[in-house]
């Protein structure tokens, strides 16, 4: 399966906690191994932490990152880096090219993205050349770059486990040792 890692740029706490969450619960369900997060917020990171003790999984959140220095280390570790930008390619036109990637970082902003990014960057993606979501540009992008069925991915060691129903709710509690 192909090595993912989220970067977040521009985050604001306070602000931006609830979309850093989503962007966060978004790359860990559709297969990433973990986010870097380049401000210092905690009680995002608290909350993304809680999903995975609760949820299953061993997606990770780095606080407070440098993220030259995750990029330089990620290239160096012969990582390849998407950022994803309404102004970039078109995601159709290089779908091809970032399926053969097997380790990608992949960058959204919240505020304007600083601008050696798009330099720093492999790929600079747009999900269509409109602005949106950086939650669903990272889906749609994540879903059609991906090597497995996104939405079958498991999630070992999880507290709660929910059961598929037609109506109403059934989650069951698993036993840990
Ligand atoms: N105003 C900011 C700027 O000019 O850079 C962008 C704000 S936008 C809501 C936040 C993030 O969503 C962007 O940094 C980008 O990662 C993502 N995004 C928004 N629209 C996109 C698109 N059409 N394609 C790819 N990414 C997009």
């Amino acid at each position: 399966m192909k090595k993912v890692i989220l970067l977040r740029l521009g985050h604001r706490p306070g602000r931006d906690k609830r979309i850093t969450t989503h962007v966060g619960l978004t790359a860990r369900l559709l297969g990433a191994d973990g986010m870097l997060l380049a401000a210092d917020d905690p009680v995002v990171v608290k909350s993304l932490e809680n999903v995975v003790s609760r949820w299953g999984g061993n997606f990770y959140i780095k606080n407070k990152v440098d993220f030259n220095q995750e990029i330089k280390e990620w290239k160096t570790g012969g990582g390849k880096v998407c950022h994803l930008s309404m102004y970039g390619v078109n995601l159709p036109n290089v779908t091809d090219e970032l399926k053969k990637c097997d380790k990608l970082m992949i960058v959204v902003g919240a505020e304007k993205v600083p601008p050696e990014i798009y330099y720093l960057a492999d790929w600079n993606i747009a999900v269509g050349n409109q602005p949106h979501s950086e939650v669903a540009a990272l889906a749609i992008t994540m879903d059609r770059i991906a090597d497995v069925d996104t939405l079958g991915i498991k999630f070992p060691g999880a507290e709660l486990t929910i059961i598929p129903t037609k109506r109403g709710k059934q989650v069951i509690e698993n036993l840990r040792n």
